[in-house]
């Protein structure tokens, strides 16, 4: 609870791999460097990506030139920055720490999928990028420079119309004020985009764009030069998608910024991979739109903890296949709302004790189920989405429970 908690961590993420380790919301200090208790050769060093301490010696190397570019309060600036509230985080930051620990979760298919994507990677090269959240530039990077008229963060071909379709109902179908969501897509070969790149390593660190140009010289060739990485088009670096508003933060560094829904090419490209194109994009984005609604009717807990945000989370599932199951809405018939749920099972996490939990693959498939009943029985009556709200609050621990 010591890190600064967000709102907008809420909002973050339909996808949450049992991530309960993202670098704001665990406590920030030099915790005791975990080790590595594996056999596998590749995880005998220990890696402490808060601190910044490997005993690999490669690894270690690596880091010393990177962080030479730093101010010596490198981690002091990171820390601020990454703890700012209303900062959204992504999923895969903090999957990479629980495997740099040796951690393991429930799995779903999707666990599996980011697993091989990780394991193709060397582990001192997946530590090296996360002292620096390589994995969050992406999301960083749509929060604060996205723009929906941008080619630069256009969706996903093959998407659009998907997404786009289940955003023109969505705007009709619920009750709040939506004129305002621009919608828009992050990239993971952002993270070889040197001007792009460099732009976030000033901001993240608060070093002048020279030497944020020095670090970028360095960073990139080590992600270029990394086979699994593609050239930068692993889909691990923009695995998520996320809901932003700016309305209610306080902190200057997000005046002038849209509310937006920002769809992942990562996640995108998981959902065909493990075989759930057909209704994936649409649920995502409903869920996303789900917290717009949220955000709207001020629905989010005044405080942060890992009941509070999992709430969120199925009522988001929820008003997602609500409207993905309705005859006013995107009208699923049965096996697509089957495989919408299936899509909600799949997103689940067993990080229970961490501010990012989003509720197990079986509450959150339950929730989604939930919606998609209430939808049905509601026939052509589109309920306001506060009573969706009140009523979901009260089907919660038959949701949690089972
Ligand atoms: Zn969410």
């Amino acid at each position: 609870m010591s890190a600064v908690r967000l709102r907008a961590t809420v909002l973050v993420a339909t996808a949450s791999l049992g991530l309960g380790l993202g670098l704001a919301s665990a406590p920030v200090s030099a915790a005791p460097a975990p080790s590595l208790a594996s056999e596998t050769g590749a995880k005998r060093y220990v890696y402490d990506v808060r601190t910044g301490y490997t005993t690999d010696p490669q690894a270690a190397k690596e880091v010393k030139a990177l962080l030479a570019k730093l101010p010596k309060d490198w981690m002091a600036k990171r820390n601020a920055f990454l703890a700012k509230q209303g900062l959204p985080h992504g999923p895969i930051q903090g999957a990479v720490e629980s495997y740099l620990k040796g951690e393991t979760c429930q799995p779903t298919a999707l666990d599996g999928y980011v697993t091989r994507l990780l394991n193709g990677i060397p582990i001192n090269r997946l530590f090296v990028l996360a002292i620096l959240g390589v994995f969050d530039y992406p999301t960083y990077d749509a929060v604060f420079y996205g723009s929906k008229t941008n080619p630069d963060y256009a969706l996903t071909p093959g998407t659009t119309g998907k997404v786009r379709g289940t955003m023109a109902v969505a705007r009709g179908f619920w009750d709040i004020k939506n004129g305002d969501i621009d919608v828009m897509a992050m990239t993971s070969d952002m993270v070889v985009d040197r001007p792009r790149v460099i732009r976030i390593i000033s901001l993240m660190f608060g070093t002048t764009s020279a030497e944020a140009a020095e670090l970028a010289d360095l960073l990139i060739p080590l992600i270029k030069d990394t086979t699994a990485l593609r050239g930068g088009n692993n889909p691990i670096f923009s695995l998520n998608a996320f809901a932003f508003t700016a309305e209610g933060e306080q902190d200057p560094i997000f005046n002038g910024i849209s509310d937006r829904i920002v769809m992942g090419e990562g996640i995108i490209k998981a959902l065909r991979d493990t075989g759930n194109i057909e209704v994936g994009p649409q649920m995502v984005f409903s869920h996303e739109f789900g917290h717009h609604i949220q955000l709207e009717n001020h629905a989010y807990p005044a405080t942060t903890s890992p009941e509070n945000t999992r709430m969120m989370e199925l009522m988001a599932d929820a008003y997602a296949t609500y409207l993905d199951a309705h005859r006013k809405g995107l009208n699923f018939n049965m096996d697509r709302v089957n495989k919408a749920v299936e899509v909600a099972h799949l997103v689940g996490d067993c990080s229970t004790d961490s501010n990012g939990h989003h509720g197990t693959p079986q509450q959150r498939a339950r929730a989604a189920a939930w919606g998609a009943a209430l939808a049905k029985k509601n026939g052509v009556n589109v309920l306001p989405s506060k009573t969706v709200q009140a009523l979901f609050l009260k089907a919660l621990p038959g949701i949690l429970a089972g």
